[in-house]
Formats: C-alpha cells, sequence, structure tokens
C-alpha cells in the first residue's frame, strides 16, 4: 500500500510527454527543411517545365513567322517569273512587297543576275539601286532550284544582324529572288512580350553562339560567351557557358540554372532558370538557333517561400495542438493520478485503521479466538488464548487441538470442527481444562468462515471461560437440592421433636427414681445421652429449617470471628494445630447475626483441625470485595483435602466421613443454611494428599453482603 501511495507516475510522464514534443519539434523542422528543399526542386522543375513550353511556344511562333516569310518569296519568285517585265522595272512594282515584308522583318529585296554579276536592290527608304554583286555566300553552292529555299547564315555588321533568303527566279539558275531579313526587327516583335513567371525574357542565339536577340539590345550580335564576360568580368559564367556549348550549341532541349549578372537593366549576381529548345531555320544548309527563356530564381523562391510559410504556419499549429492536447492529457493524467493516489491513501488508512480495531478488537477480547483448518490445527491465536497456554502466538501455530486440551477433549473437539466443514453450520461445545488448577471450563462456539464463493476455508472458533457460571450452576443444583433435603429433614425433626421431648422427659422421671448406681440408672443414662444426642441433631435441623427467623441486624464481622477464635484457638492448639490469622482492619458491618455466623465459623474450623490429625496450619482471613460490596472470610487447612467425588456431596445433610458418635455430617448442611439466608454463598476449594502430597488442605470460602 504504501508503494501506491509513494510512486509518483506523473513525473515519468512529464518526461516522456517533453520527449515526445522535443521529437516533434524536431521531426517538424527536419521535415520542413526536407519538404521546403524538395519544395523548391519541384516547383523550380515545374518552372522550368513551364519555361520550356513557353521557348517551345516561341519555336513554333519562329518557325510560323519564318514560314510566312518563305511562302512570301515563293509566291514573289512565282509572279516575277510569270510575268515578262524586265527585272529592273521591278523597281516600283516591288515598294508594296517591301512595305508589306518589312512589317515581318524583311528589310531589303534583291534580284540576282548570276550570269551578268549584278544585282537590283529594294530596300526600304533607300532609292533604288543596282550594284555588281554575287549571290551570298553559300547559295552559290546550294543553287536551290526553283520552289525551294536557301539560306544564309545570320550576318553581322555593326549592330545589324542580318540573314538572305533566297528562291530562283524562273529554271536557270541565273535569277534569284533575295529577301535580306534583318533579324532585330524580325525577332524583337516574337519576343520583346515574352513573360516567364513576373519579369522573365528570352533571348536567342544562332548555332554560332552570336545573339541574335536579347532584351539587353548591347548583347546582340555578339558571341553569348564573350558578350557576358565583357560586360561582367568579375562574375563567374562557367554554368551558362557549359549549357550553352554542350545543350543548346547541340541542337538539345533542357533546362537547368546558371548565375546572371543582368536581369532587366538589374545587374549584380542572379541566379537564373533556364529552358532551351532548338528552333530549325533551314534544311539545306541545315541550320538552327537556339531559344532559352530564363527567369530568376528569386521570383520561384518567393513563391516557394510563401507556400512553406503556409506549411510552417500548418505545422506550428499542428505541433500547438499537438503539444496542448498533451498539456492537457498530462495535466488530466496528473490530476487524476492525484485524486486516485488521495483515494488510495484514504482508503489504506480507513483499511488499516479498520483493520487496527479489529486487530485490538481480537487482542483485547478477555475471550479465546482462534482459527482452525480442516485438520483443526491452529492457524491463528489471539493473544488471550496464548497467554492463558503459556505461549506465545506463534508458538502455538499449526498445534492441533488435542495437543492444547485433554485428548478426550481434544478428539471431542475436532468432530466439532468436522462438522462444521461438513454441515457449512456453526457448533457448540463445553471444554474442560483439566491442565490448569481449578479447572476451567470454556463454551466454545465453532463457526465457519466462508471465502467469496461460499466455501469453508477457516473455522473460527470463539470460546469463553464459564467457569464461575458453572460452578454457580452447581452449587444452585446442590443449594435446591438441600434445600429440598432440609425442608424434608426439617418436617421430620419437627416430627420427631415432641416425642423426643417426652422421651427425655420420662427419661428423666426414670432416672430420678432410680438408685445412682444401679445398673437401670446406668441403662437410662444411656437412654438419655442417646436421646440429647438426637435432640442435638433435630435442633440442628430445626435451626436450619427456621428461615422466618432471619436476624435482620448487621454484624461487625471481625469482632464476631475474633471471639469465636479466642474460644477455639485453645483447643486448637492442643491439638498440634497452629492458628494464623489475616483479618482486614475496617471493614463495613455485614448482614447476619453474629451467633450464627460463628456456628458457621466454628464448623468450618472444627472440620479443617479434624482434617489435621496431625497437626498443621489453620489460616482465617478476612478481605473487602469492594466491588461486589462483600466480605469474604477464608477458612484454610493444610489437611488431608476432600476427594473430588465428595465434593458434590459435603452439603447434604448427614454426609461424614467421620467414624460414628464423631460426625453427625451436619455441620456444612446447617452452615450452607446460614450463609444462604444471609445472602451469602459457601464455597470450596480442596487439593487431596494422594494428589498433592505436602500442598494439599481445603479452602473453605465465606462470603457475606454488606448490610449497608
Ligand atoms: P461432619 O463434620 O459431622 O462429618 P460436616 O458436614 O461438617 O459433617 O462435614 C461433612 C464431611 O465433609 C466431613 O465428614 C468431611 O469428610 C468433609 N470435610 C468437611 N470439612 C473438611 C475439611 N476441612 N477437610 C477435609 N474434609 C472435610
Ligand atoms: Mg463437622
Amino acid at each position: 500500500m504504501d508503494e501506491i501511495a509513494n510512486a509518483k507516475p506523473r513525473n515519468g510522464i512529464g518526461w516522456v510527454i517533453v520527449a515526445a514534443a522535443t521529437l516533434v519539434l524536431l521531426v517538424a523542422v527536419i521535415l520542413h527543411i526536407r519538404f521546403g528543399r524538395q519544395m523548391a526542386r519541384l516547383v523550380s522543375n515545374q518552372f522550368n517545365q513551364e519555361q520550356l513550353s513557353v521557348a517551345r511556344g516561341i519555336e513554333k511562333l519562329v518557325e510560323l513567322s519564318l514560314g510566312n516569310i518563305e511562302k512570301d518569296l515563293l509566291q514573289l519568285a512565282g509572279r516575277i517569273a510569270s510575268s515578262h517585265v524586265d527585272p529592273g522595272d521591278w523597281a516600283a512594282r516591288l515598294q508594296p512587297d517591301l512595305e508589306r515584308m518589312g512589317m515581318a522583318g524583311v528589310a531589303e529585296i534583291r534580284i540576282w543576275d548570276r550570269a551578268a554579276g549584278t544585282a537590283a536592290v529594294y530596300a526600304r527608304g533607300i532609292p533604288f539601286q543596282t550594284a555588281t554583286e554575287r549571290t551570298p555566300i553559300g547559295v552559290e553552292s546550294l543553287l536551290p532550284v526553283p520552289g525551294e529555299i536557301a539560306l544564309t547564315s545570320p550576318q553581322v555588321d555593326g549592330a545589324r544582324i542580318t540573314m538572305f533568303m533566297l528562291t530562283p527566279i524562273g529554271p536557270g539558275n541565273t535569277l534569284f529572288l533575295g529577301y535580306n531579313i534583318n533579324l532585330v526587327w524580325f525577332l524583337t516583335p516574337l519576343l520583346k512580350d515574352i513573360r516567364s513567371g513576373i519579369s522573365g525574357y528570352a533571348w536567342i542565339i544562332d548555332d554560332q553562339g552570336r545573339f541574335l536577340y536579347h532584351p539587353f539590345k548591347n548583347f546582340i550580335g555578339r558571341s553569348a560567351f564573350e558578350a557576358r564576360k565583357s560586360a561582367y568580368p568579375d562574375l563567374n559564367f562557367v554554368a551558362i557557358d557549359h549549357i550553352q556549348k554542350r545543350e543548346m550549341l547541340q541542337g538539345r532541349e533542357g533546362t537547368g540554372m546558371y548565375q546572371s549578372a543582368w536581369h532587366r537593366g538589374l545587374t549584380g549576381e542572379i541566379t537564373k532558370l533556364i529552358a532551351f529548345c532548338p528552333v530549325h531555320i533551314a534544311q539545306r544548309p541545315r541550320q538552327f538557333w537556339s531559344i532559352a527563356v530564363v527567369a530568376p530564381t528569386d521570383e520561384i523562391a518567393h513563391a516557394v517561400n510563401l507556400i512553406g510559410r503556409g506549411q510552417l504556419v500548418l505545422q506550428g499549429l499542428m505541433i500547438l495542438v499537438v503539444v496542448t492536447a498533451a498539456t492537457a492529457l498530462y495535466v488530466f493524467e496528473a490530476r487524476f493520478s492525484q485524486r486516485l493516489e488521495k483515494l488510495v491513501t484514504a482508503r489504506t488508512r480507513a483499511l488499516k485503521r479498520s483493520e487496527e480495531k479489529y486487530r485490538l478488537l481480537i487482542e483485547s477480547a478477555e475471550d479465546f479466538i482462534f482459527t482452525l483448518d480442516t485438520a483443526a490445527r491452529l492457524k491463528s491465536v489471539n493473544s488471550y488464548t496464548a497467554n492463558f497456554f503459556g505461549s506465545d502466538a506463534e508458538h502455538l501455530l499449526d498445534r492441533h487441538l488435542c495437543e492444547l486440551f485433554s485428548e478426550d477433549v481434544g478428539q471431542r473437539n475436532s468432530k466439532a470442527v468436522e462438522k462444521v466443514f461438513t454441515t457449512q453450520r456453526s457448533v457448540r461445545e463445553e471444554i474442560e481444562i483439566r491442565s490448569v488448577d481449578p479447572p476451567v471450563w470454556l463454551n466454545a462456539n465453532y463457526m465457519p468462515l466462508k471465502n467469496d464463493a461460499g466455501e469453508i476455508h477457516t473455522v473460527l472458533c470463539i470460546a469463553r471461560d464459564i467457569t464461575e457460571t458453572k460452578n454457580l450452576q452447581q452449587n444452585l443444583v446442590a443449594a435446591e437440592k438441600l434445600a429440598a433435603l432440609g425442608t424434608l429433614a426439617a418436617g421430620v425433626a419437627h416430627e420427631i421433636n415432641n416425642p423426643l421431648g417426652v422421651i427425655l422427659g420420662f427419661c428423666d422421671l426414670l432416672i430420678r427414681k432410680q438408685p445412682p448406681d444401679s445398673q437401670g440408672y446406668q441403662d437410662l443414662k444411656i437412654i438419655e445421652r442417646q436421646g440429647l444426642h438426637c435432640k442435638a441433631i433435630v435442633d440442628n435441623l430445626l435451626s436450619f429449617a427456621r428461615k422466618r427467623e432471619v436476624s435482620e441486624e448487621s454484624t461487625d464481622l471481625k469482632q464476631c470471628l475474633e471471639e469465636i477464635i479466642q474460644v477455639a484457638r485453645h483447643g486448637f492448639e492442643r491439638r498440634m494445630v497452629t492458628v494464623r490469622t489475616e483479618l482486614a482492619r475496617r471493614i463495613p458491618p455485614v448482614q447476619g447475626d453474629c451467633r450464627q455466623l460463628q456456628q458457621v465459623f466454628l464448623n468450618l474450623m472444627n472440620n479443617a483441625v479434624a482434617a489435621m490429625p496431625e497437626g498443621g496450619e489453620l489460616y482465617v482471613g478476612m478481605t473487602l470485595e469492594k466491588g461486589s460490596r462483600r466480605a469474604a472470610v477464608k477458612v484454610s487447612d493444610t489437611g488431608v483435602g476432600i476427594p473430588e467425588h465428595h465434593l458434590d456431596r459435603i452439603y447434604e445433610p448427614f454426609f461424614t466421613t467421620k467414624p460414628e458418635g464423631e460426625g453427625t455430617g451436619l455441620g456444612l448442611f446447617v452452615s450452607y443454611g446460614i450463609v444462604s439466608r444471609f445472602g451469602g454463598t459457601l464455597s470450596c476449594e480442596s487439593r487431596v494428599a494422594q494428589k498433592y502430597a505436602e500442598k494439599s488442605g481445603t479452602t473453605f470460602t465465606v462470603k457475606l453482603p454488606l448490610s449497608s
């Protein structure tokens, strides 16, 4: 019980909660970081995919626009071929075509005469002119057939980048129609409004790595590798150089990330995401450009952060919920266990108290309380029982009833225990313990103790000392017998008394008439003596019967005793009996008539002396029993004692063990009558010489109520 009271599970659980909360927090942080990174990667990838599709869109746009120019070129070549107008006259006619195609980036229209080695040039804002000019480099080797197109690679001329698109006019490979496309004009309208994210843009390089279009005008026409480096020599462009060289210039499609130095006028180190794809410009000679769409990662980081922040808030909320729940649980648990603890402590205390109460009850009981198993062996014993048998409780455990009581009593009680187990009922038994002196009588009640299942596991015995009751009972039986006998005897005595008086009267008359020395005189004297003996008996009987003459007066017991001892002492001492008295100094008067009480004491003393034929000690003691308001007079001797089988009979009239003529057997009978009449008791304890040798003797006790 103490263990439960001392146990403090709250601390343990508190630590567990703290540890769990920390763990949750740690996991959340790690998850957040990992998730954040993953998220950034994911969003970057996603963003780059978007950029890639923007790049592809540009590719389509460029192809489409270039296709439109091609179509226009072929149409125009067709028209020129089918007309019979001299090419020199075409100047006026081509002006509207130039106006129209100027919108698509065409800066000049030329008609070459391969054989003559001249070219007619129709340029915007410039008067028509002819020049000695060969067909552009590269075209010569291609020599497109009618309906076919040839495209030169871009030519850089200062800030201008141009590209010729050629097709023959009619068969013969002599006349060629060419559009000179200003790539800045061509590409700017296509790309300037492209936006990736918020501020991302597109740029294009040709297959030699030159910028064909870039929002930063300075870069246009320059090598992408050198332009950056020369503009921002401190920065490292390894990443973009690598992407350009290994991916873009190989005509591949892809995504990546690089360090840039410029973004829409802002300079400095800027990390950018890039998606790129090739755009095929011409088949003969094979020519492609690479379109790149780029955007600073800041923008994405911003988005990622936004998501991350939301996620962080969510995680924070979750942790808060977990911690709050855990704390609530902890507090609840703590309160609960506290309440439980209090309850347990209170219950334990109550249990202890009640246990103690019962133990005290059993231990302080002046009854024999013990429990027995099926074999009638002691399983527990209270201290009264242990004290009675002069042992301690532990030594009595597991002893059999036969070891406690005499064999026959033990057997009888074992049977009683057996009976309780079989009948499940209480059994009462009277036990006489003869191992102590005087013997003790117990009234034992054997009761079944059942467990929860209703089975008897133990027998409880509560036994009470009933010796006194038993004695009283015996005395009562004796008293009733005596009373009956007394009445009978008194009746007889009364009947005999008168004739005896007559007999003695006539006897006296006859004695007087006889001379004293005659035989007749002697005979009559014998009759008279026997007659007087009878009269004494009759008187005794009558004095017993004289109930109505109870004297109400009270007597000074001490004085009464001293007088009679004084009278008798001398005679006793002659018979080698020493008299020892122990009389309490002051005793209130007792009920009774002094003369009659003296008769009682004298009877008892005579009997005592008679029991000590070889002398001994006669003890007379007087004490006051305050509790019961009685005076007790003990008359003890060291004589032969009274055998057990006589004890029941000594108060009977005419019971005597003395030889004829010495005892009447009425002494105790009459004494009993007198004491009873004054409301007192007469009792006897005796040890016979055969059994107790030197310690033999008899004690008679007279108890008389105080008169007041
Ligand atoms: P009696 O003395 O005439 O025999 P009692 O009534 O006085 O008659 O006694 C009855 C018997 O009780 C006695 O015969 C004797 O056997 C026994 N008795 C009485 N007192 C004593 C005693 N103190 N010691 C031994 N025996 C006694
Ligand atoms: Mg006597």
